[in-house]
């Protein structure tokens, strides 16, 4: 088998992976800012990392993934004044910002859970390791690469970059850096233009402040990710990710601040997901332009045709590359609706032939056979280049008509050989429910009427037993409003059709 290879935002190739330890996988992704809802936009990013987790554990790896919940700091255009977020949301909602807090994680993981994301491993909160943080920042004012300034304490990235390239990440020199932002106003108490908050001193007014060795306040937004991926995947790990907005400030922090506490590079590997946008834009919180999943799934917002399903949502984000700009799109979402029916179609012909054919292999043809075991071998030859499932769905569709002319007896089932067919059946099994994380939702949903239908089929039967007639009749004639048929037997079954 090939093995895997991942796209290293770091050092801008692609590598062969190879883990800390062997075995084993520690990967740290950004989480949600729980102040607001998620936008789909957030979900491709957190869609992208579980098919990546879930690839891992396929390949047999075990998987420590940390994905924070970011409940503290976070300032506006994060620059080191005004008020956080939280406490601006929970002054407008009138809630205390723990509320703010609780209500939108709740709602984030309902999304997680309707996406069918699997959860990560760890999830811890910025306001649970409030003091890991402080220890952080007194180790990186100890080893001399930060200041304080009445009460705030700010990365000196000037002195940092002296050592070590501080724009590793985006390949961009310290000067064209500087040059690309803003002089200092000459309000502002920080030294050097580039310079970040580690710790920010709180107003008394200030809804979330915690006690410091600079006195009241609340940590600086990178320096949460370094603290919780250092306590729960040690000071070094394989993988961080994030989506791409996140590379040149969020991500180049947390690489000075452990470089500054540890004197250690956090990550082997940096995975950065590309953007889901709007007409070409960014879809962003700030930009408005950002639908809500639930939006998405009732159709409830002016740029929607209709409502659309979460598995093909799903769907519609594995037909692009992660590291490619996704275009959301009416057109591009109902295709993927019916490129997924297809699917599902072509997999429920599987199990059929399953169950059925014997493959007696006596006719086989080996032309057709090698086609159809080369591009189930694709499968994981794909995966393992980057995590490619857009090509990996290429393949499942070129074999999606052999599948359904076996099944429709336009081929015959010996052309291909037992042991193929068993690949192809168990490969499609793996991939659609464990690889990628989709769930056939009309099966899901005709589950649960199948069980409603024959507790309902069975009390008629009961009625009737007992001459009940009206209860019996009222069954049939209100499932049949419903547009449900129910059919008495000869051999006094009951059967039923939805209409
Ligand atoms: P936030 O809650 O804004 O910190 O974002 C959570 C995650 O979503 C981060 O990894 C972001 O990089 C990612 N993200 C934000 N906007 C988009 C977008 N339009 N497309 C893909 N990922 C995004
Ligand atoms: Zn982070």
């Amino acid at each position: 088998m090939t093995e895997l290879k991942i796209y290293n935002s770091l050092t801008r190739q692609k590598e062969a992976f190879a883990p800390l330890t062997p075995g084993y996988v520690g990967m740290y992704v950004c989480g949600p800012t729980v102040y607001s809802d998620v936008h789909l936009g957030n979900c491709r990013t957190f869609i992208s990392f579980d098919i990546i987790y879930r690839y891992f554990k396929y390949l047999g790896y075990k998987v420590r993934y940390v994905r924070n919940i970011t409940d503290a700091g976070h300032l506006e255009g994060d620059r080191d004044e005004g008020d956080d977020k939280f406490s601006k949301k929970a002054r407008l909602e009138k809630l205390e910002p723990m509320e703010i807090v609780q209500k939108y994680t709740l709602g984030f993981h309902k999304v997680m859970e309707l996406f069918n994301n699997l959860p990560p491993t760890i999830e811890p909160t910025a306001t649970g390791h409030i003091s890991e943080q402080i220890e952080m920042v007194k180790h990186i004012l100890k080893n001399g690469y930060a200041y304080e300034i009445d009460g705030t304490v700010y990365f000196d990235v000037e002195k940092y970059d002296k050592e070590k390239p501080y724009g590793i990440l985006t390949n961009r020199k310290l000067e064209d850096l500087l040059e690309g932002t803003r002089e200092l106003s000459g309000q502002e108490e920080k030294k050097g233009r580039l310079d970040f908050a580690l710790w920010i001193k709180a107003k008394p007014e200030h809804l979330m402040q915690w006690p410091s060795p600079w006195g009241m306040g609340f940590p600086g937004w990178h320096i949460e990710c370094s603290a919780m991926s250092g306590k729960y995947l040690g000071k070094q790990f394989d993988i961080h990710g994030g989506g791409m907005d996140l590379a040149a400030t969020h991500h180049t922090n947390e690489i000075a601040q452990s470089e500054a506490c540890f004197d250690m590079s956090p990550a082997r590997y940096w995975i950065h997901t590309n953007m889901l946008t709007v007409n070409g834009a960014r879809m962003s919180k700030s930009a408005g332009n950002g639908f809500l999943p639930g939006e998405l799934f009732t159709g409830n917002h002016p740029l929607l045709e209709k409502a659309y399903a979460p598995m093909t949502v799903r769907f519609f984000m594995l037909q692009t590359h992660y590291r490619s700009t996704l275009d959301f799109s009416n057109e591009a979402l109902q295709s993927s609706e019916k490129g997924l029916k297809r699917l599902w179609e072509a997999y429920e012909n599987l199990e059929h032939l399953k169950q059925g054919a014997m493959f007696p292999d006596v006719g086989v043809d080996t032309d057709l056979d090698s086609r159809c075991q080369e591009l189930i071998t694709e499968f994981d030859i794909s995966m393992n280049d980057d995590f490619n499932t857009a090509k990996v769905l290429a393949c499942m569709f070129e074999l999606v008509p052999v599948i359904n002319s076996i099944k429709g007896g336009q081929v015959a089932p010996d052309r291909i050989s037992r042991a193929t067919f068993d690949r192809l059946h168990h490969q499609f099994t793996i991939y659609l429910h464990d690889v990628f994380g989709l769930r056939d939702e009309a099966t899901y949903d005709s589950g649960h009427l199948a069980g409603v239908m024959q507790l309902l089929i069975q009390i008629r039967k009961e009625a009737r037993a007992r001459k009940d007639y009206s209860t019996s009749d009222k069954i049939r004639n209100e499932l049949q409003q419903q547009g449900i048929l129910l059919k008495d037997e000869k051999d006094g079954n009951v059967s039923w059709t939805v209409q």
